[in-house]
Formats: C-alpha cells, sequence, structure tokens
C-alpha cells in the first residue's frame, strides 16, 4: 500500500466528446489519499471521476498536474509499472476460461510460477467468497459474483492502489448492499489504500473514510462522511450529500426590535435567526436557508411553529416523509413518529434553527455564522 498524491490535476480533452473545446473535464484538482485509506470520489455524471481515475490508472494523459504514489511521481511511468489493481463497472472477464483462469491471466502474464499462482488464488478466492466458483464460466455467474471474480483480479498482485470505478452500478439493490458490506470488510483485511469512483452518494458514505465530491470537474469538497454531510463547504455540497436531499430555500432576513428573522417569500413562515448569525447577517439581506427534513418537527397545537399544509404525505414504513407547501417552494420532513396525514391537512412547522446553514444567493458558498 501507499499514499496518493493528486497536484492541481487537470485534464482537457481535444476531441468531439467534449462539449467545448476548452472545457476542462478535470480542473485544478489536488488530493491527498493516506496509506491504507479508503477515499470515494462522488459527483453527478459528467463531472470528470472516470477522467480522474484514469489518469490515476495512466490510461490518460494528464494535461498538467502531477501524481505521486508513495514518494515516485508516475506522470511517465507505464500502467503496468504502476503497481495500480484496477476494477471497473463492466466486468471484462474472459468468457472462454474459468474464473481461475481469469483471476491467474494476469500473474501467468507476469511469469509467475503455477505454485505461486496456486498459493495466492487459494489465499485471495475466499476473502471474496468465490472459492466455489473457480471452475466455473464467467457466463453462469450472477452480475455479484462477476464482480467479486473481478476485484479478485484486481487485488491478486498485491497491488499498492487499488482502484474501483462504480463497482456495483449494475447490481441490483439488494446484491449492492451486501457486496457494499463486502467492499468493507475485504478493505479492513487488505488494508490496500483504495480509491471508488462512484455517483451514488449511500455508497460513498458508507464506503470511504473520506469522500472528494466533485462538479464540473472541480473539487468542492474533502472530507469524512459526518464533515461532508455537517459541515457542507457549499449549496452543490449540501444538496447532493443527503436522501431525502437538504430543503435549500430562498429567504429573506428582516429585523423585528432586536430579532432576525427569516421570512419565506409568499408564506406566512418565520423562524427566529440564531444569535450565531447575527454577526454575518443584515436586514434586507437574501440567503438561501438549508435544513435537513430530519431537523424539520411538526409541532403540536400549542406550538408557536408556523402553519402549513400537507402537500404530500408518504409512509416509508420506517418512516414518514411529508411535503408541505411554503409560498411558492416545497419543503420536505421526515419524521418516526406514527402519524397519519393526508393532503390538505394543517400541521405546525418547527425548524431546528441550531441546525440550519446559510449559503450566498449569487456564489452558493457557506456563510459561516462566528460560534
Ligand atoms: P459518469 O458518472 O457518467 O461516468 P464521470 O464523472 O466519470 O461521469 P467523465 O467520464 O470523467 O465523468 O467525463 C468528464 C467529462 O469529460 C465529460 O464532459 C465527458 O463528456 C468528457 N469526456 C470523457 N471522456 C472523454 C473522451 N474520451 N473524449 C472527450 N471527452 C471526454
Amino acid at each position: 500500500m501507499a499514499q496518493l498524491q493528486l497536484k492541481n490535476l487537470y485534464k482537457q480533452y481535444r476531441n468531439k466528446k467534449s462539449k467545448q473545446q476548452n472545457d476542462f473535464a478535470v480542473n485544478d484538482f489536488s488530493l491527498t489519499c493516506n496509506d491504507g485509506e479508503f477515499v470515494g470520489i462522488l459527483g453527478p455524471s459528467g463531472c470528470g471521476k472516470t477522467t480522474t481515475l484514469r489518469m490515476i490508472a495512466g490510461l490518460e494523459e494528464i494535461t498538467k498536474g502531477e501524481i505521486f504514489i508513495g514518494d515516485t511521481k508516475v506522470n511517465d511511468i507505464h500502467p503496468k509499472d504502476r503497481q495500480i489493481g484496477l476494477a471497473f463497472e463492466d466486468y471484462a472477464l474472459y468468457p472462454p476460461l474459468n474464473v481461475y483462469d481469469n483471476i491467474a491471466f494476469n500473474l501467468r502474464a507476469k511469469k509467475i510460477s503455477e505454485q505461486k499462482i496456486h498459493e495466492q488464488i487459494t489465499q485471495i478466492a475466499p476473502l471474496l467468497k468465490v472459492d466455489d466458483l473457480l471452475d466455473s464460466r464467467p457466463v453462469g455467474l450472477s452480475g455479484g459474483q462477476k464482480q467479486r471474480v473481478n476485484i479478485a483480479r484486481a487485488i491478486i498482485r498485491k497491488p499498492k492502489l487499488l482502484l474501483l470505478d462504480e463497482p456495483l452500478s449494475h447490481l441490483d439493490g439488494k446484491m449492492r448492499q451486501v457486496l457494499r458490506t463486502e467492499i468493507k470488510r475485504l478493505h479492513k483485511e487488505i488494508n490496500c489504500t483504495t480509491i471508488i469512483v462512484t455517483h451514488d452518494q449511500l455508497e460513498a458514505m458508507s464506503l470511504a473514510d473520506k469522500i472528494a465530491i466533485m462538479k464540473d470537474g472541480k473539487l468542492q469538497q474533502f472530507g469524512t462522511p459526518l464533515e461532508v454531510y455537517d459541515d457542507p463547504a457549499n449549496e452543490f455540497v449540501a444538496g447532493f450529500i443527503g436522501e431525502p436531499p437538504m430543503n435549500l430555500m430562498t429567504v429573506k432576513i428582516s429585523k423585528n426590535m432586536d430579532e432576525f428573522f427569516f421570512d419565506f417569500p409568499k408564506s406566512e413562515v418565520k423562524i427566529s435567526v440564531p444569535q450565531r448569525y447575527h454577526s454575518v447577517i443584515v436586514d434586507g439581506m437574501t440567503v438561501k436557508l438549508g435544513v435537513r427534513p430530519m431537523d424539520v418537527l411538526i409541532g403540536d397545537k400549542t406550538s408557536k411553529g408556523s402553519r402549513v399544509h400537507v402537500a404530500v404525505f408518504e409512509n416509508l414504513g420506517e418512516e414518514r416523509k411529508i411535503s408541505v407547501r411554503v409560498g411558492d417552494e416545497f419543503l420536505t420532513l421526515t419524521t418516526a413518529e406514527e402519524i397519519r396525514l393526508k393532503h390538505g391537512d394543517i400541521i405546525r412547522l418547527q425548524v431546528k434553527a441550531e441546525k440550519t446553514h446559510l449559503f450566498d444567493v449569487e456564489t452558493g458558498q457557506r456563510i459561516r455564522a462566528t460560534d
């Protein structure tokens, strides 16, 4: 295993597939993944995740910037000499070969002895639960089994770095969950520095020690799952992480006597602004207010919360998801309470003011409170 460092990495494609000639698919991307760490690169389709991974693997030319694996700058090192294990979303197994021969393929190409290959496969196969499948051919395997073989093939050479590109995206929901847990267990056992590329925030949140969130080729935030969830750097991260997503609503600050309020346009909803924001707001200012659905509560009849109409009520088994109309926008809340509501019912909204986040309406950057 080894540390991975990306230093001011850029990628510009110069062919028709790029949206614009001057667009950078990866734009000034820097990141350090420590020895043995599991890092997720997360972002929407087209944000540059795979391009970044392919540059690390040496499969894509770097326009500008540097990549270090350990102390070695690998920009000009051939992919096969970078000591990287790769598993992409499509399994790319050789159909005529059985599982054993598929896993052995790259070792044989390196002229490793059959005895050594046998020893390594015997060690790796149980870790990925493919020991019973060694005689099977890929055509008879499920998607989950194929991906296990694929990952076994990637780690058999004991790489310094394991790169996984959307390894679970072809699998159905249940199998994704199972394999997600197994990848996490595998990482703990082999302790190999690992990068996973995914557009699935749940996958990144549950697997990775740290998450790099990308948008339009640029790094938006790099932090632990808790940091990106609780302390988002900007509106994009706030809206991207969390399911259901954070409510992000445009509100105006008003002042009455010494008290500040968030006023929701075209509605009577008013929330008292927590003291910690007082030094960063002014009367009349417009801001984006972010609050997670679980931080909006339903007040009882005696509460001071604003009255709002229920637009949609969904019973999701373990929790209830309620969408209420606030002016021209909808605000979502979730609750574990055993309540039943219907369209048109009136509830009282109580927002946990201490859990709110503020963002600049122009730049989307976080407006930080002074604690
Ligand atoms: P997805 O989740 O859909 O795989 P991604 O985040 O991995 O997306 P990339 O595949 O890295 O995104 O693509 C980033 C940008 O670079 C996109 O605008 C894409 O169209 C462009 N791009 C990717 N590969 C090429 C290529 N070979 N030639 C030209 N443009 C490319």
